[in-house]
């Protein structure tokens, strides 16, 4: 399998070559050249563990990394062990068990990982591969990276202890929730750098971008990212939809729909990509917070990227984006593949502008991709915590909330629906209580996390204090 990019300009590459990289060097995304069908293998795949599943999938988009090898690390990555914190402890061999609400309507639990947010899923298998690339190239590689939450301790308890990584990790001075910080800030790993910058996270964001525009100093500290532009992040996540799908049916007959709470469309990438290959998906339906750039051009052909001003600090923050940064892949399909049209569609968008395909041939095309869309507000996802909670006895966090309450927007009747739960209520602390009244579950091994001995550094926001930093380390 080789990987080509969403603009048409970069050579044609393998998977382990674009493994470690972000963009392609014209600017655009790498996706494989064409989607394996793989309607014929459902039968054959129904019964397999998740790492099974993961090995059968994976091996299709990674050619170059020998299947025994390959196996060995899905068995590793996607153990009961790593994926524990499900609702119902018996449930972790499914490492994502389906909860169900209703007959027909449930939840795909991703986020029984580390840091209990479903980037886990991914993030987890980076890890290991990044360890076995950079070990047989005998390489090393510095993750510099921003987080205002979840990406930052997803990539931290994914590197820690590897071989060859190391990870500075830039977030906001005192703006994450003292469990967030807890969970990025305590861990002993001596490859892991925390630093905590005086400032917002744009401002965390902005360093990097500078640090990793000033070529000469990025080759010479060999400085890396795992942003989720990163295709093995997509790749990972094609991986539960088949899996949600064997679990919410018993026949390869029956349609299923997913609700997918989005920020940066890299989950529901996948989801495209699953019913690309021929996995039988209904439908896609792609819920957004207050933040719905999404929302709008699923219902109006219109992609309007927002400044960072203009994007809404909600209390479901890991879908508080301006711009979704996975968004070109899906375009790519939609226009049939013509790089020159994501050439002419993206240099509105790179230049802070937007564009429409609302009148011209792509938007008789899009019904044929299963996307509905719908989004959410904080009194909605108030009020959809507390029905849940009240009518089923389940607890769930802000995003999967904004998932449900768009998902019984768009329920028929006969048909499953799946909603992917993204994170687990402990995360969002300060809306269960105001939506409960009362403190969220955690499970109890993370009793007390607050209270470990935390490492950070505190700096000002500025590209040199970060640059010295990497240069005293590495
Ligand atoms: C990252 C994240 C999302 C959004 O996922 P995208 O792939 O960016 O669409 C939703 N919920 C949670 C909890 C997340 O951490």
């Amino acid at each position: 399998m080789k990987y080509i990019s969403t603009r048409g300009g970069a050579e044609a590459q393998d998977f382990c070559d674009i493994l470690l990289g972000g963009l392609a060097p014209d600017g655009g995304l790498y996706l494989p050249e064409s989607y394996p069908q793989v309607a014929d293998r459902l039968d054959a795949w129904r019964g397999l563990s998740y790492a099974g599943l993961a090995f059968e999938i994976l091996s299709l988009y990674i050619t170059d990394i020998p299947p025994a090898d390959l196996r060995a690390l899905c068995d590793k990555t996607y153990t009961a062990q790593t994926y524990r914190w499900s609702r119902d402890p018996a449930k972790a061999a499914d490492i994502v068990p389906l909860t169900s609400l209703e007959p027909d309507f449930h939840l795909l639990e991703l986020s029984n990982g580390p840091t209990l947010a479903f980037k886990d899923m991914a993030m987890q298998l980076l890890g290991n591969l990044f360890e076995y690339v950079l070990d047989k190239r005998g390489e090393t590689i510095n993750i510099l990276g921003a987080t205002s939450g979840d990406t930052g301790s997803a990539a931290e308890y994914a590197m820690r202890g590897k071989h060859g990584v190391r990870v500075f990790m830039l977030s906001p001075d005192g703006r994450m929730s003292a469990f967030q910080r807890a969970q990025m800030y305590s861990l002993p790993d001596a490859n892991i750098f925390n630093i905590a910058v005086r400032g917002m996270f744009d401002d965390a964001q902005d360093i990097v971008k500078a640090v990793s525009n000033d070529a000469e100093f990025k080759a010479r500290y060999k400085i890396g990212a795992v942003n989720s532009i990163n295709w093995a992040r997509v790749a990972a996540q094609i991986v539960y939809y088949f899996k949600g799908y064997f679990e919410a049916t018993r026949s390869n007959r029956e349609e299923v729909a997913f609700c997918v709470p989005s920020g940066n469309f890299g989950n529901i990438c996948a989801g495209h990509i699953a019913r690309m290959m021929g996995l039988p998906v209904s439908r896609l339906v792609l819920a957004t917070n207050e933040n719905d750039v999404l929302d709008e051009f699923f219902r109006s052909g219109i992609y309007r990227p927002r400044t960072t001003a203009q994007t809404h600090v909600t209390s479901s923050p890991s879908m508080d984006i301006s711009k979704a940064s996975n968004f070109e892949r899906f375009v790519f399909d939609l226009v049939g593949r013509d790089a020159a049209i994501i050439r002419q569609l993206w240099r509105e968008v790179d230049a802070g502008g937007s564009f429409s395909i609302a009148d011209g041939p792509f938007a008789a095309r899009l019904p044929a991709y299963g996307f509905v869309s719908g989004c959410s507000s904080h009194a909605d996802r108030l009020a959809t915590i507390r029905d849940v909670w009240q009518r089923h006895g389940l607890m769930i966090d802000t995003h999967t909330a904004d998932g449900v309450k768009v998902a019984r927007e768009y329920r028929l009747a006969g048909e499953s629906m799946v909603v992917l739960e993204t994170a687990q209520a402990v995360k969002f602390a300060e809306t269960i209580r105001e939506a409960l009244g009362r403190d969220p579950q955690r499970p109890a091994e993370l009793d007390g996390l607050e209270n470990l001995p935390q490492r950070v550094e505190l700096v000002d926001a500025g590209v040199d204090q970060i640059k010295q930093i990497l240069v005293r380390e590495c």
